[in-house]
Order: structure tokens, then C-alpha cells, then sequence
């Protein structure tokens, strides 16, 4: 919602100051889907409101759950035509976690990632990025309460999402987020404000390709909230083949990076680590993963998530479960920290890397 426009209208309808406060609460903290529904309000108020303006920027083209109902994707056209997607996914029971999208596709190309795959289209305002969290709100409201007003789009059963809370955002959607600064600066302050969405900083989480300049500003304003650095491959020579962003910001540009963050935050920062058979995934990629991790000189501070590739393509090919228990334990006994990450959601396209913003389904 633009609170820019709400704050303008009100003030021009001479409404009292507490009005602003009123919907602010329940459009960000109830998750109300209209206007009509904030019923503290005056009827006429209401309905001036609905004719004024829009609570979010975009329309829900489709949403779609995965079998194992544990997540929820959905395909969100925004004002100008352009198409997103956003992620809902409980990794426990009762407990759910909004994967938002900064960009609309990806201008930094990642072989292995479908966004990357389609092109760059432009960044998402700061209101596109918190109104993706809006929506799955209003979307639990409603599921909760078996009002489905946007029934006609769950191509699933309405079974999803029921009775849960709203509890972390990941920035792990479409797009880099260093590369709309601006747009997720602002997006973040919007999401901690306790006037608005209320969430704690260590409830947020930003996911990187790495870009150094875009590290040390998370560090130098949002000391809490927590970085995941999508490293993926330990050399310079596997990682400039399948991330060119490498060949701007090298392995050593990004420990130096972290050394930094680490003065500033003292937070632990979350490795991203795709399996990728026989591409990164042998006995000497973990040494020189490893080797790399302990040149940074924290490794208390670093937490590898092993991640199960989704397939995008035909040309690569996730490592089998056998082998990246392997290369956990192998992880584990050299002193590394480190997790297999479940994919939740790949059966609905909704898993990391594989949004397109395109109907597939
Ligand atoms: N651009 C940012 C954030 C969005 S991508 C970044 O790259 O970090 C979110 C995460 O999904 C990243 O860790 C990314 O590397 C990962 N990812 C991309 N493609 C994937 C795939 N096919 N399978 C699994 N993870 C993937
Ligand atoms: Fe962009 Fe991240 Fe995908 Fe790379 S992995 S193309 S940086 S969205």
C-alpha cells in the first residue's frame, strides 16, 4: 500500500490524525483485504477509500500449492504488465515464511537459475516488495477463515496456509537485492517499523549473489537482519564458469567483504551452497570450500546451507542424497557448521531459482 497517497488523502479530507493510524494497523497488522473491512472507520471513509486507492499494487494472476501443502506460489502481474512471483513456505507446522522477489527477473545471469535465465525486466518498488508480504497475509486471513475471496485463483485445495502465523521474510525470490538498494532499503525499514508490519530485524533475511558494496550497507543500517551469502562454488575458476558476477567481485572480494561485515555485525552470515553433480560436489571442491571459508578468518560466524539443486535446465543435475550426506559429514568433522537445506515447493516451480514469473502451470 502507498502510505504516501493514504497519508496525502487523508490529510485533504480532513480526516483526524488517528484515522492513519487505524488503517495502518489493520491494512499491515490485521492483513485486511479491503477497505470495507476496516469497520473503526466511517462507511463513507470506507468507501472513498476503496474508490482512491488500492492496497496492493499488483493483481494475483494464479496461486498454486505444492502436494505436500507446505508451500504456496503465486504469479502476481503488477501495474505495467510486468510478472513476479512470491513464495509461501512453512518449513515447520503452524509456522510460515514469505520468500519476496526485489527485482522483476534478474540482470546477473546465473546458470543455474531460472530467473537469472530470463532476462532482467526492472526493480520492484519498495511498496511492490512489502505488498508480496502483504498479499500472503491477506491470504492466511482468509484461508483461516475460509472466506476465499480469491478462491477462483487456488488451482489447489484452499487447505493451504490454514491457521498458521506469518513468522520470517526471506529475500530469496526474483532479483538481487543489492541491486535495488534503494527500493529494499526502504522495503526493510517498512517491514521492522512497528507501526506497520512489526517484524524483528532477526526475522528478515537477505539473500546476496555478492555484491561488497551492497554487504556493507545491510551491515552499516541493518545490523540484525541476517545475510546469506550465495557462494555456490569454492574457486574463482568454477565460480566465474556459472556466476559472472564473479568477474567483477571475486572470492577475494568477498572475503574481504565478510572480514568486514564481521567487524560491523559480529552476526552469523549463512553460506548458500547448490549441489550440483560432479560441477561442485566432489572431494576437492569440499577441501577448497573448506580452505576458503577458514581464510576468512570467523568461522564460528559461518553456517553452510547445502542446497538441493532445482532442476531448471537438463544440462545439470543435483547431487544425489548419498553424497551430499557425505559432504555434510565431511563438512561437519573439518570444523564447518553447516545444514542440508530442505527444498520445499519444487513440484509447483516455487523452490529458489526456479521463479520465472511465467504461467507454467
Ligand atoms: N539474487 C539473490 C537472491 C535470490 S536467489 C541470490 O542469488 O542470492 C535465492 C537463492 O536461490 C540463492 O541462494 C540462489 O543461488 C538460489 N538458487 C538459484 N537457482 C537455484 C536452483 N535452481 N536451485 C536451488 N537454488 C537456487
Ligand atoms: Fe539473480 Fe540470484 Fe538468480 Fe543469480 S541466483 S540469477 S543473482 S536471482
Amino acid at each position: 500500500m502507498n502510505i504516501h497517497k493514504l497519508k496525502k488523502f487523508l490529510e485533504e479530507s480532513n480526516q483526524p490524525k488517528f484515522r492513519l493510524e487505524q488503517i495502518k494497523k489493520a491494512v499491515y497488522q490485521d492483513g485486511v483485504s479491503d477497505f470495507s473491512e476496516i469497520t473503526n472507520i466511517p462507511k463513507d471513509l470506507r468507501e472513498k477509500l476503496r474508490e482512491e486507492m488500492n492496497i496492493l499494487s499488483f493483481t494475483a494472476q494464479n496461486i498454486s500449492g505444492a502436494e505436500d501443502k507446505r508451500s504456496v506460489k503465486a504469479l502476481l502481474k503488477l501495474r505495467d504488465g510486468n510478472l513476479i512471483e512470491t513464495v509461501l513456505i512453512s518449513p515447520k507446522l503452524g509456522d510460515w515464511s514469505v520468500c519476496i522477489s526485489s527485482q522483476a527477473g534478474c540482470p546477473l545471469g546465473c546458470a543455474f537459475c531460472a530467473t537469472g535465465r530470463g532476462g532482467f525486466k526492472r526493480n520492484l518498488t519498495a511498496e511492490e516488495i512489502t505488498d508480496q508480504v502483504l498479499f500472503w497475509k491477506q491470504y492466511l486471513n482468509k484461508n483461516s477463515s475460509v472466506a476465499l475471496s480469491c478462491h477462483d485463483y487456488v488451482t489447489s485445495s484452499p487447505e493451504y496456509g490454514r491457521g498458521g502465523k506469518l513468522n520470517n521474510i526471506v529475500f530469496m525470490g526474483m532479483g538481487e537485492p543489492f541491486l535495488n538498494w534503494e527500493n529494499v532499503e526502504q522495503s526493510l525499514k517498512t517491514l521492522i517499523d512497528p507501526e506497520l508490519f512489526g517484524f524483528g530485524s532477526r526475522a528478515i533475511s537477505v539473500s546476496t549473489a555478492g555484491l561488497p558494496e551492497g554487504i556493507e550497507k545491510l551491515a552499516a543500517e541493518f545490523p540484525q537482519i541476517n545475510l546469506a551469502l550465495s557462494l555456490h562454488f569454492p574457486t574463482d575458476e568454477s565460480r566465474n564458469e556459472f556466476m559472472p558476477i564473479n568477474k567483477k567481485y571475486n572470492l577475494e572480494d568477498l572475503r574481504n567483504a565478510l572480514r568486514k561485515y564481521f567487524l560491523k555485525c559480529n552476526r552469523k552470515v549463512f553460506i548458500e551452497y547448490i549441489l550440483l553433480e560432479n560441477i561442485n560436489d566432489s572431494r576437492e571442491d569440499a577441501d577448497n570450500l573448506i580452505k576458503y571459508l577458514k581464510s576468512i578468518g570467523k568461522l564460528q560466524l559461518l553456517h553452510v546451507n547445502l542446497i538441493r539443486y532445482n532442476a531448471t535446465s537438463d544440462e545439470m543435475k543435483s547431487s544425489d542424497s548419498g553424497v551430499t550426506r557425505e559432504l555434510k559429514d565431511y563438512l561437519s568433522r573439518s570444523g564447518i557448521s553447516v545444514t542440508i537445506r530442505k527444498s520445499l515447493g519444487s513440484d509447483i516451480q516455487g523452490a529458489c531459482g526456479q521463479l520465472a514469473g511465467t504461467r507454467r502451470r
